[in-house]
């Protein structure tokens, strides 16, 4: 399976939201990283035919998707940002709803409603009122209608979003674990979201793609460059300033920094192995 992005724009009025965006993705998870505003939703949008681009063409396996109607509606899954949930329907009403929505029949669907809750540990709750549901839950209950009827391309638009860090792991692997033969893209500007279950991230940065690369590829770009330092806590401000600092942790007098440069810095440095949480802020700035 593979679909190409090919020299995608979209304008909203006068702003160009996308801008040539041009790529080829295959069955694996990719992660779509980039700041609020870089154009992620938007991309989302147009790969899931909820808008059309001002330029460009989307190709599945070399069919244009503005050409497939409902062939291509039956092989996508999307999870959209801040998606609403009916608080009066029970988990299993609100999955019957999407399933039918996605033209599923009643008998495929229950099977299939009973399948996907196991899978995302909803079983129990299923006939429980969502509004009852805590936020993790909802959450997964989101990510399981994205996946419902067994679709190819699976789209996520922030999937943790709001989620404490147990519940953020949580949604990670059940996304992880249910991706098999699919494409998955997920969005986000969180790098934990993708850094350890992507095989390709995704740089966008004012509706451009940046680089399209495996992390470990990306994080050897910067191999070098990445130090870490203790310091007196009252001198860390100075090291805000001066370089771009992923991270600083204060023990009392002494503070704990991690940076990025191109030179050796001054100082007791310790040059460290760069992560993508590095990447993202070499790319996108602090
Ligand atoms: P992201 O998902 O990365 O935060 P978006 O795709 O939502 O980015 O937005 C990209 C740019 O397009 C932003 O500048 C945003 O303000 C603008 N934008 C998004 N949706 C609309 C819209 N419906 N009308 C006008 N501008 C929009």
């Amino acid at each position: 399976m593979q679909l190409v992005l090919e020299s995608l724009s979209k304008k909203y009025k006068n702003l160009l939201a996308l801008n040539d965006v041009n790529c080829q993705l295959t069955e694996g998870i990719y992660g779509l990283l980039g700041p609020n505003g870089a154009g992620k939703s938007t991309l989302m949008k147009l790969l899931v035919q909820n808008m059309k681009p001002t330029d460009g063409h989307i190709f599945l396996d070399g069919t244009e998707i503005a050409k497939m109607g409902d062939d291509y509606k039956k092989l996508i899954g999307y999870m959209p940002q801040q998606q609403e949930l009916f608080p009066f329907f029970t988990g299993r009403r609100f999955l019957n709803y999407m399933g039918l929505l996605k033209g599923m029949n009643k008998n495929e669907l229950s099977d299939a409603i009973e399948a996907i809750a196991k899978k995302v540990n909803l079983s129990d709750v299923l006939d429980k009122k969502v509004g009852g549901y805590s936020g993790g839950m909802k959450q997964r209950l989101l990510i399981a209608q994205a996946f419902l009827g067994n679709p190819k391309i699976v789209i996520f638009d922030e999937p943790t979003a709001g989620l404490d860090p147990k519940e953020r792991i949580h949604a990670r692997n059940l996304i992880a674990e249910n991706a098999k033969d699919k494409i998955i893209l997920i969005a986000t500007h969180v790098v934990q979201d993708i850094e350890y279950i992507a095989s390709k991230v995704i740089l966008l940065k004012t509706g451009e793609i940046v680089e399209i690369d495996s992390p470990e590829n990306m994080q050897r770009q910067l191999e070098g460059k990445v130090w870490e330092l203790t310091v007196d806590t009252d001198k860390a401000a100075d090291y805000m300033g001066k370089y771009l600092v992923s991270s600083a942790v204060r023990y009392g007098e002494s503070t704990k920094m991690r940076f990025i440069s191109e030179d050796v810095p001054k100082g007791n440095v310790e040059n460290v192995k760069p992560d993508l949480e590095d990447v993202y802020l070499y790319v996108f700035g602090g």
